[in-house]
């Protein structure tokens, strides 16, 4: 979830003295960076998957479910592997991260994949073996899921149990969660927490409205009365679920994938390219029904973080005339991109941006051209939350820990990452973050492949899916609507555009005309499958590519069956995790209609969940039929195969 640095955290009333401070030496180690970097070329697209688990704990007895809080401890042994690895010089197959839950841990193949199309056949195999070791550390009533847990914040969610002290500063407060259920094992965690409710000036306020079934009270007022009094609860709102901690936001599970570009301008564009696409495959992704126990009017995550970290004063969210604060801000800091970064997307570009001229000038006079200087300045109007005191103090020319502070904490659905300043290997990349965890390794590979292969498909034909940035704000929204592949339409490009201003690795050269206005309202389906004499559909355009690559069989059979499951997902032919979830409790016959998701029917979920995530049970509704040939390794025959095609071809080019 970001930067991970350690020392003596400062609370946020320490932090202000030091925030210009940090923002400018943060500026300056960009700026550094940027030009020490810049002229990096050749690094190869290599990519790779972060998934975000739950450790769930089942009481049997009790026909109840709760989150176990051992992710601490399943790390040491975990990392442990990681440690001996790098004494002996061997490789690593998954490195281990912390995540925000003390529940959650988050798993990466330990090395990334490479160009190879041959790497799609072993990504679910290392996902499979990912979440067996996993297992094989775990307790008997435990288990490892990739979702976003139903039940969090309900009374007894954590295994040990400990109730929420709403007098804990440290647990930020919450009628709902205690601080055990933070990961404390690395103070990154309770620190963000502190400090985003230290600088908005309260805790944070999240309202999800609420599915309105046939015996749901309307309106919908929950008695709140059991967990604090009306100081506590004033932000509740009527026909909403409420919470008040960053942990119902950030305590739920993604899956990530992060490319690394040939160059910085591949990264910048890429970055472009990628955005229209995340609202789409956050409706395909759709996992997240539930919050707090209850049926919620929205099938996602997306909004519940970004209220969860939302630390804009009352001033920035607009509710408050500007004294103090400099702007209003119309997002907080978890939310979509408000700019694309490649110079010929500025035309694009319809969201007016707030930033500090100074620093904006800063980057200017480093020699930042204007459309990355106003994308870095923009991210600067968020104040850092994780300040050191031993670190406040840096080489300039070597550190970029203030520039990462800052950019580690926004939480958008795209990100730009410049390489590491310590690690000489990694290269410029980009990250797609909005897709929802899925519950089997099966779909986890094929969301992730999928994405991969479109960034592959977009490099080679030079397509380009811009729209003006504020539609894109607009798919967010509808995305998250129940059942949004069938029930919305997005905008999106009507027909194949090329992109004449690509970087000019991708050949491009032309100058970039004006913004396209050839964008019309389209279903998922049309977008993924596409539409008669109309936009061919992602995947033809995938299947196209792959038609001109060479590709093994067993790794073709494996993407074909991921591109199948990928269509039928758009169709509605299979089902989301949402819509599977909201179908299960509705005909759980503990379900009374009302929307209230209690503990009995939370247990016969996961329970159900867990079945059908270790391959016990199948559910064609959910998975479709499929038959996946992925594998361990690339064999040497295929490697060798692929190489020599490649040569062969790039000799061809020459
Ligand atoms: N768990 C967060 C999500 O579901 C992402 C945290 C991270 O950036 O790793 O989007
Ligand atoms: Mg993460």
């Amino acid at each position: 979830m970001g930067l991970l640095t350690k020392g003596s955290p400062l609370t946020w009333a320490e932090t202000i003295p030091h925030i210009e401070y940090i923002k400018k030496h943060g500026i300056k180690q960009f700026i550094n960076l940027y030009h020490r970097l810049k002229s990096r070329h050749g690094d190869q697209l290599k990519w790779g998957d972060e998934i975000e688990y739950t450790i769930i704990k089942f009481d049997h007895e009790n026909k109840k479910v709760r989150v176990s809080c051992r992710a601490e401890e399943l790390l040491n042994r975990l990392q442990a592997e990681e440690q001996v690895n790098a004494m002996l010089g061997t490789a690593n197959r998954f490195l281990w991260r912390p995540e925000f839950g003390a529940y959650m841990i988050e798993g990466t193949p330990g090395m990334p994949y490479g160009g190879l199309i041959a790497c799609f056949n072993i990504v679910e195999a290392n996902m499979k073996l990912r979440r067996e070791v996993v297992k094989k550390l775990l307790k008997k009533d435990e288990t490892c899921l990739s979702i976003s847990f139903p039940s969090l914040g309900v009374p007894g969610f954590t295994f040990p149990d400990v109730p929420a002290d709403k007098t804990n500063d440290d647990a930020a407060n919450s009628i709902f969660w205690p601080e055990q259920a933070v990961f404390l094992g690395h103070p990154r965690f309770k620190n963000l927490t502190k400090n985003i409710k230290g600088r908005r000036g309260s805790k944070v306020a999240i309202n999800v409205p609420i599915f309105k079934d046939t015996n749901t009270p309307s309106p919908y007022v929950e008695d709140l009365s059991a967990f604090g009094g009306p100081d506590d609860t004033r932000d509740a709102k009527p026909d909403h679920i409420y919470m008040d901690h960053m942990g119902f936001g950030m305590g739920c599970c993604c899956l990530q994938v992060t490319f690394q570009a040939v160059n910085v301008d591949e990264a910048r564009w890429l970055y472009d390219q990628l955005t229209p696409i995340t609202p789409i495959l956050l409706a395909l992704s759709a996992a997240t029904p539930i919050f707090r126990g209850k049926l919620s009017n929205v099938d996602s995550r997306w909004d519940i973080i970004s209220a969860s970290v939302d630390d804009r004063t009352l001033e920035e969210r607009g509710l408050e005339p500007l004294k103090n604060s400099k702007w209003v801000i119309d997002k907080s800091r978890y939310d979509s991109t408000d700019c694309y970064i490649y110079p010929c997307s500025v035309g694009y570009n319809d969201i007016p941006l707030q930033y500090d001229e100074t620093i904006y000038q800063q980057l200017i006079d480093g020699n930042i051209d204007e459309p990355l200087a106003k994308h870095i300045a923009h991210m600067f109007i968020r104040d850092p939350h994780q300040v050191f005191r031993e670190r406040i103090e840096q080489d300039d020319e070597k550190s970029s820990e203030h520039f990462e502070t800052i950019q580690s904490s926004n939480w958008m659905n795209m990100r730009f990452k410049p390489p590491p300043p310590d690690a000489p290997e990694i290269g410029w990349r980009v990250e797609f973050r909005p897709t929802e965890v899925q519950l089997t390794d099966f779909e986890n590979a094929a969301y992730c492949c999928f994405v991969v292969l479109l960034t592959r498909m977009i490099i080679s034909f030079r397509l380009t899916y811009l729209m003006p940035i504020s539609m894109v704000t607009e798919n967010m929204k509808r995305a998250q609507q129940i059942d949004a592949v069938l029930s919305q339409k997005f905008l999106f490009r009507k027909g194949l555009a090329e992109c004449k201003s690509a970087p000019e690795n991708l050949k491009g050269s032309e100058k970039c005309g004006p913004p396209s206005q050839d964008i019309e309202e389209m279903s998922i389906d049309e977008i993924i499958n596409g539409k008669k004499n109309g936009f061919p559909g992602l995947i033809s355009l995938i299947r196209q590519f792959l038609d001109s690559a060479d590709v093994d069989v067993d790794t073709r059979c494996t993407i074909s069956q991921y591109l199948n499951f990928i269509s039928k997902r758009a169709t509605g032919e299979i089902s989301t995790l949402a819509h599977w979830t909201r179908e299960f409790v509705q005909s759980h016959p503990a379900y009374k209609h009302d929307s209230d998701v209690n503990d009995t029917i939370v247990y016969d979920l996961m329970k159900k969940m867990d079945a059908i995530s270790s391959g016990e049970d199948h559910c064609d509704k959910l998975l479709g039929c499929y038959r996946s040939k992925t594998d361990h390794a690339i064999s040497a025959a295929v490697r060798k195969a692929e190489e020599h095609m490649i040569v062969s071809s790039q000799k061809r080019a020459h």
